[in-house]
């Protein structure tokens, strides 16, 4: 009978699996550049995200910044498929270093203390306030709101959404444009793209020849 694991045999599924979100001790990693801001991207408050604790999907009530992925299911972006390894073993985040998977405990412990959220990466005033007005005009409860309302309102429940799409969608081009920020880094700034997320709630963005936005439902088999 095979014995049950109790070490690490740097086998990589963990890896390969999912990509860990950074605790708060975890900032000085992006200061000292180990992590570039470019890895990553903010999970917003109200966005679905994949629980890795429960496995399965939730909307999350935390921010919280999140190591990227190579593509869907394909793992963290620092696994070196060839070499079979981490290429920021030696300091990686608080969470894969607390990752054990035959004993969740010391995983929990470090699960449980503060996550990292924009204010402990970002330190950019103006920065900021573009995201407060970001987040007041396209917070996901106000997405939530309005697409609760398209049964009652119709038309005028989609032009609203339309309307925060398009500010999301205005605001990703602004930054990079006027403030000269590299556009791999506004995902962190901003969370993902809307017309992207706004899949969440079963609906889809398409856009038009003159570069306008049309909403339709998300087909289930896309
Ligand atoms: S923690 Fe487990 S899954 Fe992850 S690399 Fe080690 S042995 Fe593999
Ligand atoms: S940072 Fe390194 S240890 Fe952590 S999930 Fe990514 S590849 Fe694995």
């Amino acid at each position: 009978m095979e014995r049950p694991r109790d070490h690490c045999i740097r086998c990589g599924e963990c890896c390969l699996r999912s990509s860990p979100s950074l605790q708060i001790t975890d900032a000085p990693l992006v200061y000292e550049g180990v992590i570039k801001r470019s890895d990553l991207y903010s999970v917003r408050v109200g966005e679905l995200v994949w629980d890795n604790i429960r496995d399965e999907l939730k909307v999350t009530d935390t921010e919280l910044i999140k190591v990227r992925e190579k593509g869907s299911g394909e793992g963290c972006v620092f696994y070196d498929d060839a070499e079979k390894a981490c290429t920021i073993y030696g300091h990686r985040p608080a969470q894969c270093k607390a990752l054990a998977c035959w004993d969740e405990s010391e995983f929990m412990r470090v699960y449980a203390k503060p996550k990292a959220g924009r204010k402990e990466i970002i330190h950019d005033h103006t920065l900021f306030r573009l995201i407060d007005e970001h987040e007041k005009r396209c917070a996901y409860a106000q997405l939530d709101k309005c697409v609760k309302k398209i049964e009652s309102d119709g038309e005028k429940a989609v032009e609203n959404i339309l309307q925060i799409l398009k500010f999301d969608h205005d605001i990703r081009c602004l930054i990079p444009e006027k403030l000269g920020v590299d556009s791999d880094e506004i995902d962190l700034i901003l969370g993902r793209s809307l017309t992207k997320t706004i899949a969440m709630f079963g609906l889809k963005v398409v856009r038009k020849p003159d570069g306008s936005f049309f909403l339709t439902v998300l087909d289930s088999s896309s």
